[in-house]
């Protein structure tokens, strides 16, 4: 087993409440291709460049040995993070150099025994920490196929969830993660009772399509969304409740994260259609984004605040994170805008980062 440098608390927890200099939690585009062609994806598929100079291994090995001493969580995403066949070594690499005890990953489900065997070896190479496969699903089998394009990709996503909870690792786990969207809001009652009763799915998430990249939402549909959205989160809350729906293990960490999950579920219906100001945002500060090919973001929603890219900088994290321009953007178009919107892998740090959130934070988890 790695054992990889142990994150002093004390360092994070300074970090967190007061310094918010050194991230927590990072999103790496680790690839920008994908075998699917969903409707509402950000990508833009159709330019040459979106292919282009995706870091190397041994660029991904340099950029790892310089992310700080608070990194907790990488998350890798795409484009589908599985068509990188190197992706096991990108997570060892990881682990080797730099603090992280968790790896989730977003896949479309279309690669399982690449997704297996990514379980079975990173499991292998350090039990201790925690990877969570998020297998997207958004309809039912006929419709999630053609709005994806890929053929029997539903039943590839089942069989995937299915061999993830017969590996029986502590640390591994698969949920199912539905993006509500204008294809599927009409029907979303109808795709979460089939998921839960006919293909027995008992750890599922949400979250709200976003206005990203080439992806805009037809206005006329984003009250129907919110609806699905509403019914959802609530739908959730309730099989939670009933342990119907089980998304954490029963820790007091994993009832944290329920609680967590439902004040970020009421935040985005207070934005999504309001646009209102809640509090603030801890973008480029606690969390961050790495693309494909280097280019550091505060979100995925701030494309054009990019402060700046690895290769430019010998694949130095930190500098470009510490940079001046950095701690500008933070300070002018992030606080002082009052920046907001309905990213909640985004909201989870600002719930985390926010002292106003922690009383009913620990009253939801325990009550
Ligand atoms: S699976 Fe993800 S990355 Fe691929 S086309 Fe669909 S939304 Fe885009
Ligand atoms: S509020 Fe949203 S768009 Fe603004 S910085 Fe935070 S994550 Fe990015």
């Amino acid at each position: 087993m790695i054992s990889n440098n142990k994150i002093k608390i004390i360092n994070l927890i300074k970090n967190i409440y007061f310094n918010k200099k050194t991230p927590i939690s990072l999103i790496h585009f680790i690839t920008n291709r994908c075998n699917a062609r969903c409707s509402f994806c950000f990508i833009d598929f159709d330019n040459p460049q979106t292919f282009k100079n995706e870091l190397t291994l041994e660029e991904i090995g340099q950029l790892t040995k310089t992310l700080g001493n608070t990194l907790m969580n990488v998350n890798f995403t795409g484009g589908e993070p599985f068509a990188r066949k190197d992706i096991i070594d990108i997570a060892k690499l990881y682990i080797k150099n730099s603090t992280i005890k968790s790896i989730y990953i977003t896949t479309n489900g279309s690669l399982p025994d690449r997704a297996i065997n990514f379980c079975n070896e990173i499991n292998a190479f350090d039990s201790s920490v925690e990877i969570n496969l998020q297998i997207s699903i958004d309809d039912l089998p006929e419709r999630h196929n053609k709005v994806r394009k890929i053929k029997d990709l539903f039943e590839s996503c089942i069989e995937l969830y299915r061999k993830v909870k017969l590996l029986k690792l502590e640390k591994v786990s698969a949920t199912v993660s539905i993006t509500v969207s204008h294809e599927n809001c009409d029907n979303i009652e109808k795709i979460f009772n089939v998921l839960t009763t006919e293909y027995k799915v008992d750890a599922i998430k949400c979250c709200i399509v976003r206005d990203e990249g080439v992806y805009k939402t037809p206005d006329e549909k984003k009250r129907k969304i919110l609806e699905g959205y509403s019914w959802l989160t609530n739908k959730i809350k309730e099989y939670q409740k009933n342990k119907k729906i089980v998304n954490y293990n029963n820790t007091f960490q994993g009832k944290l994260h329920n609680a967590k999950d439902e004040i970020s579920w009421e935040m985005v219906k207070e934005i999504y259609l309001n646009n209102n100001f809640i509090s603030n945002c801890h973008a480029g500060s606690l969390f961050g984004i790495i693309s494909a090919n280097g280019d550091i973001f505060p979100c995925e929603i701030l494309e054009n605040k990019k402060y700046g890219n690895l290769r430019e900088n010998n694949m130095n994290f930190m500098k470009i994170w510490q940079s001046e321009l950095s701690r500008k953007i933070v300070k002018k178009d992030i606080i002082q805008k009052k920046c907001r919107c309905t990213y909640e892998c985004g909201m989870s740090f600002n719930i985390l980062g926010n002292l106003r959130y922690h009383p009913k934070l620990f009253l939801n988890s325990i009550f």
